[in-house]
């Protein structure tokens, strides 16, 4: 526990999260471990965001809204992707303004910012106003690396090498990348909001990421060389499926989407490590073709399947295609955690968003990766070659996953001699996750380290 020693008003963070499912999830659990010390906590993302959110926060957490200057329709109402960030980069820093004087007429003044790292401006708003500023990696370290290294030009753009080699990782190929080394000139403005989020790291007080040194010990103290107050605070998921600490907190969430749990009722009744669990994340949308191979991939395994597919996708399906068949059910948004944790679940085949990479470590589910977008290629590289809990299943010329080589991966997961050792590693990870976050765990330290600071303020 921190050392509260002192009788005062308990500090108060503003945790500023990113507008993306990927981005509030990990963020609210930090700030249930903050709100578990004794800190007060407000939680804010975009106002277009909030509108669409189910929430459901904990009376300890107040939610707040800032503009990113396209507050009736989001991304949508900029036109492009690339236009909204050059809006919100606009709007933002003001609206935060707004939001960080109006809490303090109303006697609750903020005493640090912790910002999701894509929002750099949001350190130089902390500060002006004289308060900590804590940046929060939602992204691996290794790929924050990757980025870091393009700010400090040592990464060309477009690359042209085979192969790039960063400190303390493995040698990475093009296709290893996150993929915006290969859209480079349609996503200019996201690569330049990547590489802008070391801009101006080095005023950061603190720079925390969702991750755990015990996965990437040599990305962290090469980090840590570099911002000496970096520190691993993951894995950032529901106490509950990890050492129970936050009880009374347990079923709190923030969903876009509403999920269909009778899913957990159908996983009931099938045979322990029989189910493959399917998900691609929040935000990829894949291509009928693409669809089309995966579903008949997995139709082909002759196993249990249980995959989302999110509703705004299920029109690309193949139209023999049914909700609910004889080995397979799709819903269009489940309780991830609970279905990772469920003894029905053999694998998992993933996107590789990170959220969902550190919550199959967490669970000790391997994993087959199909990576599509951002950074989910590196994070399936790391599963892949370095952590060794799960296997990619290769593209073709198309970049397409065919059925055949997905039915093969999930075979080699299932039955080979291989996809046993992968298992093996995969309940290692989860012992190492889990320690990592329980009092006296490195994560846990780092977090009772960050919470002494603000009660000594
Ligand atoms: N998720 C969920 N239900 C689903 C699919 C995903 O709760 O049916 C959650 C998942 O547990 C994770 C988040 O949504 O916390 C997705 O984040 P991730 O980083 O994996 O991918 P993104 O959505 O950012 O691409």
């Amino acid at each position: 526990m921190a050392e509260k020693t002192i009788a005062r008003k308990p500090p108060h963070c503003l945790v500023l999260s990113y507008p993306f499912q990927g981005h509030i999830n990990p963020m609210l659990q930090f700030s249930k471990l903050l709100v578990h010390e004794g800190v007060k906590v407000t939680l804010a993302t975009t106002r277009f965001f909030i509108k669409n959110l189910h929430n459901n926060l904990p009376p300890s957490i107040s939610l707040e809204s800032i503009s990113d200057g396209c507050d009736n329709d989001g991304i949508q109402e900029a036109g492009s992707y690339n236009a909204y960030i050059q809006r919100f980069w606009q709007v933002g820093p003001q609206s935060l303004v707004d939001l960080l004087e109006k809490l303090a007429k109303l006697g609750n003044p903020v005493d640090c910012i912790i910002y999701n790292s894509f929002l750099s401006w949001a350190l130089d708003v902390a500060k002006r106003f004289g308060i900590v500023g804590a940046s929060y990696f939602t992204h691996n370290m290794a790929v924050n690396s990757i980025f870091y290294h393009v700010q400090l030009g040592k990464i060309k753009v477009p690359v042209i090498e085979d192969e790039v080699s960063l400190p303390s990782m493995p040698k990475l190929q093009l296709g290893d990348l996150p993929s915006f080394f290969l859209t480079y000139e349609e996503d200019g403005p996201v690569l330049e909001m990547l590489t802008g989020q070391f801009s101006n790291l080095d005023k950061a007080d603190w720079v925390f990421c969702n991750a755990i040194y015990e996965l990437d010990k040599e990305v962290v103290d090469w980090t840590t060389k570099i911002w000496p107050k970096y520190r691993t605070i993951g894995p950032n998921i529901p106490s509950k499926f990890l050492d129970k600490r936050v009880k009374e907190d347990e079923e709190y969430d923030v969903t876009q989407f509403k999920s269909e749990d009778y899913c957990i009722e159908w996983l009931a009744d099938k045979p322990k490590g029989s189910v493959i669990y399917v998900s691609f994340g929040s935000m990829v949308p894949f291509d009928e073709e693409q669809l089309r191979e995966i579903a008949y991939g997995l139709r082909n395994s002759d196993r249990y399947f249980l995959w989302v597919v999110r509703a705004s996708e299920e029109t690309k399906l193949p139209k023999d295609f049914v909700k609910k068949s004889e080995k397979g059910l799709i819903v269009t948004w489940c309780s991830q955690l609970k279905v990772l944790a469920h003894e029905a679940i053999a694998c998992f085949v993933t996107h590789c968003g990170w959220n969902s990479v550190l919550e199959a470590l967490s669970l000790g589910v391997p994993t087959i990766a199909i990576p599509k977008w951002a950074d989910q290629s590196t994070n399936a590289k790391y599963i892949e070659d370095v952590w060794k809990v799960g296997i990619r299943v290769p593209i073709d010329e198309k970049r397409i996953v065919r059925r055949e080589d997905l039915n093969n991966c999930i075979k080699e997961l299932m039955e080979s001699e291989k996809g046993e050792e992968i298992k093996r590693n995969a309940i290692e990870w989860r012992t190492l996750m889990t320690r990592a976050a329980s009092e006296g765990g490195s994560s846990h330290k780092n977090v009772i380290e960050f919470v002494n600071s603000l009660f000594s303020l």
